[in-house]
């Protein structure tokens, strides 16, 4: 922020309007459904979801309900020990929505449920991935996936390992930051050893899979922390990484350390790129789904 608490300009985004923005918000609150993008009030929304002829529309759909079980210090969704139950026609609702807006590319992802002690809901996660596919054969589903306390079975129901499962296209979990600051950014479940096992486990059940991750810039990290965890994610053979600004939901939620400048971003993305990282999206504004569609589309690595 400068002296009078304004955000820098790399930051300011036009407010959401247009027709597929509309239709978009009216199935989903038919459906009952949510997004991330409206649930982390992401700055993208009409950029995303808008989809014209330059641009290919993505969303970020949130399945499992509202309410997480976790309570991670930079994240703006819902807490609550005992969510309400999975919602069984959930599958159905969002196949059938997907069916209807006609995206390219989907990014579905949940919120934790440690209080689902068999399989924390990872059945159901691959209900969803097998209806929605079931229902659009060419849609491009990339799933961005809790870590399912590090069990490795459940990774692999999430990829389709039981027979009549479809897997995702595209396996995404964040390690949302270095090593150093997992403790005071994520929640006490979740660690860097673990979201690094589980991506490792993603390509090795299945290496034709495209692994992506997201880093926020912007806790306090440093560089040489930051280059080391690219290390990491390169040596386990992670495709693709993302880097994006922290932005702070609320007075609750951790504080920013830092306004990383666009130039800063940019040598993050050189940096990765040299490393041999498939793709690599690097910017104030980049979300972990933001411009997915492009990246796979356009640029052919589906
Ligand atoms: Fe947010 Fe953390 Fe829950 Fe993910 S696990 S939805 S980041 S609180
Ligand atoms: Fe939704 Fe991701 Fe786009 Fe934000 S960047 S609007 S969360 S798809």
């Amino acid at each position: 922020l400068d002296g009078r608490g304004r955000l820098p300009d790399w930051l300011k985004t036009k407010i959401p309007s247009g027709n597929s923005v509309t239709q978009i918000k009216k199935t989903l609150r038919d459906l009952k459904l949510s997004t991330v993008c409206e649930e982390a009030r992401c700055p993208n929304i009409n950029e995303c979801w808008g989809g014209n002829e330059t641009n290919t529309a993505t969303a970020t759909i949130m399945i499992m309900g509202d309410t997480c079980t976790r309570g991670c210090r930079f994240c703006s969704v819902k807490t609550s020990k005992t969510p309400a139950p999975l919602d069984p026609l959930e599958p159905d609702h969002v196949a059938q929505a997907l069916a209807s807006w006609g995206l390219d590319y989907v990014v579905i992802t949940s919120v934790d449920r440690d209080d689902l002690k068999s399989d924390y809901g990872a059945n159901h996660v691959s209900k969803v991935l097998t209806t929605v596919k079931q229902k659009s054969p060419n849609l491009l589903v990339e799933v961005l996936s809790p870590d399912f306390q590090g069990r490795l079975d459940l990774i692999e129901t999430v990829l389709g390992s039981a027979p009549g499962t479809f897997g995702p296209d595209v396996f995404a979990h964040n390690l949302e930051t270095v090593k150093e600051l997992q403790r005071v950014a994520r929640d006490y479940r979740a660690n860097y050893e673990q979201s690094l096992k589980v991506l490792e486990h993603a390509k090795k059940f299945n290496p034709k899979l495209i692994t992506k991750t997201s880093l926020m810039l912007g806790l306090g990290e440093t560089d040489s922390q930051v280059t080391s965890t690219l290390k990491d994610l390169k040596s386990i053979g992670v495709d693709i990484v993302t880097f994006g600004q922290y932005m702070r939901p609320t007075k609750r939620h951790m504080k920013v350390v830092e306004y990383v400048h666009p130039s800063k971003f940019d040598y993050w993305r050189d940096t990765a790129t040299d490393l041999g990282f498939k793709y690599v999206a690097s910017g104030p504004l980049v979300r972990s789904s933001y411009k997915a569609a492009e990246f796979f589309i356009k640029d052919k690595l589906l």
